[in-house]
């Protein structure tokens, strides 16, 4: 079964904190060992860092370096028969308020507007603000709509996730969110908002971090399975996925604390009744189709 995560942390790891590409979570071996044939490798960096701009070309770099396959230009039309990497950007910041920036990433197919600090483009859920995208995010939207590069909503607050699913042409994703009805922290999406990304056949990957999942106890893997079956009681079961976050939470369940833990994770849910074919979308084929439709929109 082809499987796929949206998010991880690792070129943080491997190009800001200098850690050697064997310490990290995600490796080629773990990725292998546990099955996944597609992750997605976020560039990470917030307004506080000394130079989020430099973050981001030293991560595009790691990418560079990474000795995976990576699929950079048009989608192939089948999902990679061997373990590939794509490039996201968490953290808009990276491109220092110049739209010209995005040239100095190709590649780039999402794009997290914020992290957990207010820039140039929007306001966080992390603060408690009823402020909307600001006039270069609007700008910054049309020019990656025009690119072919998604909006991710993970770590936007709520004005600006609205802003962007009524602006953006190519459907806004969350790639590392879950369910604040099940989990009541800002950085959870509401039901209005899943049913916002359903209602636009977007994508949303479910996230490993333990507080995210679990409020006042360590999480399970079955909470992982319970925020993705709450999604596909609102209809979801098209658009949810993993996005694990490994290598950026420092705590997960621990029944899945790494890449190699996604076969557990996929029985636990086969376990729960999903059919083979709603099996086979949630553990990679919604990402793959979400990506594919974003290609062409
Ligand atoms: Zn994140």
């Amino acid at each position: 079964m082809f499987i796929a995560d949206a998010h991880c942390d690792a070129l943080f790891k491997i190009a800001v904190m200098g850690r050697a590409p064997s310490e990290c979570t995600v490796t080629p071996e773990s990725l292998c060992g546990g099955g996944v044939g597609l992750q997605t490798f976020a560039m990470f960096s917030f307004l506080e860092r000394p130079d989020p701009h430099a973050d981001g070309l030293a991560m595009f770099a790691a990418y560079h370096a990474l000795p995976l396959p990576r699929l950079d230009g048009k989608l192939p039309d089948a999902p990679p028969s061997e373990l590939s990497a794509i490039l996201s950007m968490e953290g808009g910041e990276i491109l220092n308020g110049e739209i010209s920036a995005l040239d100095e990433f190709p590649g780039v197919r999402l794009i997290a507007l914020t992290w957990n600090f207010e820039n140039q483009i929007g306001t966080p859920a992390a603060k408690n603000s009823a402020e909307g995208l600001k006039p270069f995010g609007f700008e910054l939207i049309r020019e990656m709509d025009r690119r072919g590069i998604a909006v991710d909503v993970s770590h936007l607050n709520e004005a600006g996730f609205w802003d962007a699913i009524e602006r953006a042409k190519i459907p806004p994703l969350a790639s590392h969110s879950n369910c604040r009805w099940l989990c009541d922290v800002p950085r959870n999406l509401t039901k209005r908002q899943v049913q916002a990304l359903i209602e636009r056949r977007s994508f949303i990957g479910a996230n490993f971090f333990s507080e995210f999942l679990a409020q006042g106890r360590p999480a399970t893997i079955e909470d992982v399975a319970n925020h993705i079956d709450a999604i596909c009681e609102l209809g979801g079961e098209d658009i949810v996925g993993f996005g694990s976050d490994f290598d950026g939470i420092r705590a997960w369940p621990e029944e899945l604390a790494s890449p190699l833990d996604f076969p557990k994770l996929m029985d636990v849910l086969a376990r729960r009744g999903y059919t083979q074919a709603q099996l086979t979308g949630i553990a990679g084929m919604n990402y793959w189709r979400y990506l594919k439709e974003a290609e062409h929109a």
